[in-house]
């Protein structure tokens, strides 16, 4: 293990919110780990302290050129009072391939992880037990250099802060409408688009938000050449079920290669569904639509984990699926993996790590 990492307690714990106000990424907990890099001393101190701000100055390169990345991943409690963290392992081995891919350097995966745990058990008082509910984890890297020239930063910090979220579903699983998007892109192959990198985000803003304004709660990207190939939805991965198959566009460089998208296709193998990963056009679910083969779509990611799919809208045609309720395959692939993730059912592929009896070190 590398160097070990130091803890100051807070002082003034703050009050917790009530389960019914949480919401997503409103509240923070008492502590936030934080390290430093420099290119003398590499990354280094490594230390759990009260939540707080940072300082930065104006010429920080993160604010000027966007070299940052971020993580999410989510902590349970059971209805045991164990706390899991699901496929933990897994986000930091993607924070490293965003890292690589925007110049900033790695970070050791295990000790990543260590901070992780030890920060999650300091805070597990904030870990909230209603239905749905979790602990959010945000990890990310900031360039912190203040110098204008545009090459990689030679100072960075690693940051790990905790958000205590609320039920996604508050009535239930349910079935969204999402605007396919013809006009605007999110990437294209040989950007960005498979980092988890803050500029993905600020470019799809104005599409979301001329969606939103139409009810729609998302898009869907289509490819930046063509216009036409299925990518992925906001923050999640998408899937279709046609006829007996669930299709899902395969990795294709331009959009983020999902930790729970990975995680159902396991689950679908392992239940010997059809699954194809290719490429999928939007004529072509459109023509599965007309001619009724069309019967599921579902979006993946962390905050929902499974976001049933009930509209999509196509320029100016509304494409109804499955009459707008939630698919069988959709229902099901949603309660194993929220049920794997409270540790309630059996977790065939080994995909929750128990931190419970992890000592704090303090
Ligand atoms: C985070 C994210 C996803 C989903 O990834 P998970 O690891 O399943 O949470 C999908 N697309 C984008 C653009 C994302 O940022």
């Amino acid at each position: 293990m590398a160097a070990s990492i130091s803890i100051e307690l807070t002082a003034n714990k703050k009050n917790k919110p009530a389960a019914d106000q949480l919401g997503f990424g409103k509240y923070f907990t008492d502590h936030m780990f934080i390290m430093d890099y420099s290119t003398e001393e590499g990354w280094h101190q490594p230390r759990i302290v009260p939540y707080q701000p940072i300082v930065l100055d104006p010429a920080a390169k993160v604010f000027h050129y966007g070299q940052t990345v971020f993580e999410g991943l989510k902590a349970y409690k059971t209805d045991d009072q164990r706390i899991l963290l699901f496929r933990p392992h897994r986000n930091f081995q993607r924070l490293n391939q965003s890292n690589d891919r925007l110049s900033i350097p790695p970070i050791d995966e295990d000790l990543a992880l260590e901070a992780l745990q030890q920060l999650v058990l300091t805070d597990q008082d904030w870990i909230p037990s209603a239905e749905g509910t979790s602990l959010y984890v945000r990890p990310f890297v900031i360039a912190t250099e203040a110098a204008l020239g545009v090459t990689p930063s030679q100072h960075y910090q690693f940051i790990i802060i905790l958000s205590p979220v609320g039920s996604y579903y508050k009535e239930g699983i349910k079935p969204v409408a999402i605007h396919v998007e013809s006009e605007y892109v999110r990437a294209v192959a040989g950007g960005v688009g498979t980092a988890k990198t803050a500029g993905n985000y600020a470019a799809g803003l104005k599409a979301q938000e001329l969606a939103s304004g139409q009810g729609y709660a998302q898009v869907l990207w289509l490819d930046g050449v063509h216009h036409k190939y299925i990518e992925e939805v906001g923050s999640m991965n998408v899937f279709f079920k046609i006829g007996d198959t669930v299709v899902t566009p395969a990795l294709n460089g331009s959009f983020l290669a999902g930790i729970t998208r990975e995680s159902v296709l396991q689950l679908l193998h392992h239940w010997n569904v059809p699954v194809e990963e290719r490429q999928l056009s939007i004529d072509e679910l459109v023509e599965a639509h007309r001619n009724g083969t069309l019967k599921e779509a579902f979006g993946t990611g962390t905050a929902a984990v499974i976001s049933p799919i009930g509209e999509l809208s196509w320029q100016g045609e509304r494409l109804r699926i499955g009459e707008g309720q939630t698919g069988e395959l959709s229902a099901k692939l949603y309660e194993t993996v929220t049920g794997i993730q409270k540790g309630r059912l059996e977790d065939p592929l080994q995909w929750t790590k128990d931190i419970t009896k992890v000592q704090t070190g303090v």
